[in-house]
């Protein structure tokens, strides 16, 4: 096969809480309104619910 599709498949995103760099296949996901938020785990997500649950 081809590794034309390599640059995407290793594509990263920032964690939302401790901004640390995640494969975007293996990160946490969250949509708010319109936008997808990336956590590198359930702790950093579970957290960022903890400091966001007061918002609405
Ligand atoms: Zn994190």
């Amino acid at each position: 096969m081809n590794d034309r599709n390599k640059s995407t498949e290793l594509e990263t995103v920032p964690c939302e809480v401790c901004l640390k760099e995640i494969p975007r296949t293996e990160a946490q996901t969250s949509e708010v309104d319109d936008y997808v938020l990336h956590f590198c785990g359930i702790d950093c997500y579970d957290k960022w619910q903890k400091e966001n649950a007061d918002k609405e």
